[in-house]
């Protein structure tokens, strides 16, 4: 491996072969609330490896860019090399977590539009959210480019609802990041469990990361069941 460019909470980044490419490592390690809660979930880095990579190979097939070039091994992925944009985008589809909290609307509560939010990507600052004239004031993106983002993530909410009912799963919210690649936006960093709140469809039982959040327990169980579901789903 090449040397350590930036080791996250979550992830390690290695200079990648050329300079075009870099290597991301997901790691085992557990955080939330900024790092103030912290565990190694030992198998962790392995599951949201494959739970993304999945979920990648399923958006490129359906005409979005993303950074992943291939899986290297079981916790590492060769990825293109992007200049991060520092806005994270989130999309939600009911209410839950920081939009309850916020805007005191019970969790569980259905929205009647997709509610797309901007935070800007900061741990000193604790990711405070962003709107669109702040996030072009301070030159964090242009008008086009943020107009790209959003017609980007909600075509990507539209197949990652498909695709998770067929799981058999709520997709309740996401986060996304995306990098300028030449001249083109694509999508970056993961998509797994550690960045999305997803419920049994039936049950509505929590399969995601606030089971770690919220002390719930057994939180790989619900990483290996969305995995098993998701493999299971892509074969229909
Ligand atoms: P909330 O704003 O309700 O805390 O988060 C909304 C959604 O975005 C949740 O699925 C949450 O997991 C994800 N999310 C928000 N901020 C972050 C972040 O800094 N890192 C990760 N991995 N996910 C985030």
């Amino acid at each position: 491996m090449g040397n350590v460019l930036y080791e996250g909470k979550s992830k390690i980044i290695y200079e990648g072969p050329g300079d075009k490419s870099l290597l991301i490592r997901y790691k085992d390690t557990a955080t939330a609330f900024n790092g103030e809660k912290k565990e190694e979930l030992s198998g962790k880095g392995k599951l949201n490896a494959a739970i993304s990579n999945l979920l990648y190979r399923y958006l490129a097939k359906h005409g979005i860019e993303t950074h992943l070039i291939q899986a290297v091994d079981e916790t590492s992925v060769l990825v293109k090399k992007a200049e991060i944009v520092m806005a994270e985008v989130i999309v939600r589809n009911t209410a839950a977590g920081g939009f309850s909290k916020k805007y005191g609307v019970p969790e569980g509560t259905a929205l009647k539009n997709t509610v797309v939010e901007f935070c800007l990507k900061s741990d000193v600052l604790g990711d405070p959210m962003i709107n669109e004239s702040q996030i072009t004031a301070i030159g964090l993106a242009a008008a086009e480019e943020l107009a790209e983002i959003t017609r980007q993530a909600l075509r990507i909410h539209v197949l990652l609802d498909a695709l998770f009912a067929k799981a058999g799963i709520r997709l309740i919210d996401f986060k996304l990041e995306f990098g300028r690649c030449g001249e083109r936006i694509i999508l970056c960093d993961e998509i797994s469990p550690d960045s999305c709140r997803l419920w049994d469809g039936d049950t509505g039982q929590k399969l995601d990361k606030d089971r770690f959040r919220q002390n719930l327990g057994n939180v790989l169980d619900g990483y290996r069941e969305i995995l098993r579901r998701l493999q299971n789903a892509e074969q229909i």
